[in-house]
């Protein structure tokens, strides 16, 4: 048995700005004992969202395929999902999109405010140009509505605005994410901890602690995400984000199967851990 969680947020060469295959994330991070993977590209966008980060939807079947070569060659140990974006005006073909095709784990991220790329290091000036309460104030907004659509298994990166240092007092944070964490917790979605804050700025995971202990409170369950954009960081500190999550309340956690299903697993110190079967939890089936 694994000590450490799966991974459920891993990136390839496909979106254009990430290095690697499936295959080669699945063999450095089953060389740490990371014990399965989901995929989660970035999702084409039809409507010409936000191209430069993402595979073109031609390529998409492409995408799919590769998933699949690394399941054949790793058994039941390879998700097949998306990181798919939210944004107002998406609906009409993202709702299509992920219900027709078999993904196992949808991903659900804010990434823009209107046109601004709000955590793009090239789009930092953008930070200046408003009040932090209210750049934080729409995003959460943004995520609530996210949350509310249903499609979704899992928000990423839940403080993301974080990324380059612009923090609220915690007060202020967890009163203007309460809507999302409730809206979260009502469409039965789980709340990813994503280590890649721990290799930006502000070196911090998301969430923070106090959204962390906060979303215990609501009983909304955890998984864990790398976000990888290379192999080498599969997996990046997750022992450390499993001790985060004790130190918030946490005492399981979620790994999804296929077919957006989960199951939760305890999050013990390790060696002990118990066979990881009981409790079976479940995420709706298909577009929820
Ligand atoms: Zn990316
Ligand atoms: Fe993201
Ligand atoms: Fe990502
Ligand atoms: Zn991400």
């Amino acid at each position: 048995m694994s000590v450490l969680p799966p991974d459920h947020h891993v990136h390839t060469s496909f979106c254009g700005h990430a290095a690697g295959s499936p295959c080669d994330y699945a063999e450095a991070g089953f060389a740490q004992g990371i014990p399965s993977l989901v995929i989660t590209d970035h999702i084409p966008a039809p409507d010409g969202y936000d191209p430069q980060t993402r595979m073109p939807p031609a390529t998409f079947p492409q995408y799919e395929a590769a998933v699949r070569h690394a399941q054949a060659l790793w058994p039941g140990r390879i998700l097949f999902g998306i990181e798919a974006d939210y944004y107002p005006g998406c609906e009409s073909w993202l709702e299509p999109f992920l219900r027709s095709h078999p993904f196992d784990f949808v991903l659900g991220s804010i990434h823009f405010l209107g046109d601004w790329a709000f955590d793009n290091p090239t789009q930092r000036a953008g930070w200046q140009r408003r009040p932090l309460k209210t750049i934080w104030s729409e995003y959460f907004q943004l995520v609530r509505r996210m949350a509310e659509t249903g499609w979704f298994d899992a928000a990423a990166h839940f403080d993301l605005p974080k990324k380059f240092g612009h923090r609220l007092p915690d007060s202020v944070l967890l009163e203007l994410a309460e809507p999302a964490l409730q809206a979260i917790r009502s469409h039965n979605m789980v709340l990813e901890i994503n280590t890649s804050g721990l290799r930006k700025p502000i070196k911090e995971i998301y969430p923070a602690p106090a959204l962390l202990r906060r979303a215990c409170t609501l009983q909304i369950p955890i998984l864990f995400g790398s976000d990888a954009h290379q192999p080498t960081e599969v997996g990046d500190q997750f022992i450390d984000a499993m001790r985060i999550a004790r130190a918030s309340g946490y005492e399981r956690y979620a790994i999804f199967e296929t077919k957006r299903r989960y199951r939760v697993h305890p999050l013990g110190g390790g060696a002990l851990l118990p066979n990881p079967s009981e409790q079976p939890g479940s995420s709706a089936p298909g577009a929820k």
